[in-house]
């Protein structure tokens, strides 16, 4: 990517790589440029992340002879988000 002017305060653009992709970034007021392409790939990696950082499941274990009760279900609840956390 060619040395760039910000469109919006006139000051340079510094391109950067990020994510795999080049970014221009003003120096002054911190606005972005991007290609289309790059901005197309910047979500399919946001949209893999938030994939790959979701909760896994865990396979259902055998039940043994011998195994301890879980603790009551009350016990162990989970909030459901930070808000039902706060709030809850
Ligand atoms: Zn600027």
């Amino acid at each position: 990517m060619d040395a760039m002017t910000c469109p919006q305060c006139q000051s340079d653009m510094t391109s950067h790589v990020r994510g795999g992709v080049s970014v221009a970034q003003c120096g002054s007021c911190e606005g972005l440029f991007l290609q289309r392409v790059d901005r197309g790939t910047l979500i399919e990696r946001e949209n893999e992340w938030h994939v790959s950082s979701g909760p896994t499941t865990q396979p259902i274990p055998r039940i043994l002879p011998g195994m301890t009760p879980p603790p009551e279900y009350a016990a162990v609840q989970q909030s459901r988000s930070y808000l039902d956390e706060l709030f809850g």
